[in-house]
């Protein structure tokens, strides 16, 4: 039986990016964290992933990453980034399990330079690429689930995977769900 998961943007709607230091970051990569000694969860996100887990909820992560097509990141640095990600938000019920079911990145960015990543491609969000092949390989409920990022870009991806506009949700400081804590109270209460 199919499942439903909440869809999860990961940089500044799980761990912080915007207010690191521009050490964390290759030169003109762009803001894509590429280096897991800067991850750093934000507020309440630990926490929202557990409640959301509890729920039934598979998280699902889908991060563009141009940083490998821009040449400021190897897709091992990238992936070891995801790892130290999923590791810091381990699931209390389960030791060494992550509460996160899997983690997708697009590493294809047009304006890049390094082949073979310097193509456009299905997955880069705002295309729905990510969310299509986690529903196939997960067998997920794409009518029951939800998408959390901070930026239009996943919002659209989420539209454009046909998830309901109502299960979108975009974080802003300005409106009444402004961070994963607050998207997971509200998913939690529209179940
Ligand atoms: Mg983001």
């Amino acid at each position: 039986m199919p499942t439903a998961s909440v869809f999860l943007d990961r940089d500044d709607t799980l761990i912080a990016n915007a207010s690191l230091p521009a050490a964390a970051f290759a030169a003109g990569t762009h803001g894509d964290l590429a280096d897991p000694a800067f991850v750093q969860l934000l507020p309440g996100v630990h926490e929202a992933c557990c409640d959301l887990h509890r729920a039934g909820y598979v998280l699902v992560v889908m991060t563009n990453q141009g940083v490998v097509a821009r040449g400021g990141a190897s897709i091992t640095q990238v992936e070891a980034t995801n790892a130290r990600v999923c590791e810091t938000l381990s699931n209390p019920d389960q030791p060494g399990i992550s509460l996160i079911e899997r983690v997708y990145y697009c590493p294809y960015h047009p304006a890049g330079s390094v082949e073979p990543f310097c193509i456009e491609h299905p997955w880069r969000k705002p295309q729905p690429g990510m969310i299509l092949a986690a529903a196939e390989e997960l067998n997920l409920d794409l009518a029951a689930s939800w998408l959390v990022g901070d930026a239009e870009r996943d919002i659209e991806a989420g539209r454009r995977a046909g998830i309901d506009p109502a299960r979108l949700l975009l974080l802003d400081t300005n409106s009444d769900i402004p961070d994963l804590a607050a998207a997971a109270s509200h998913i939690l209460s529209h179940r």
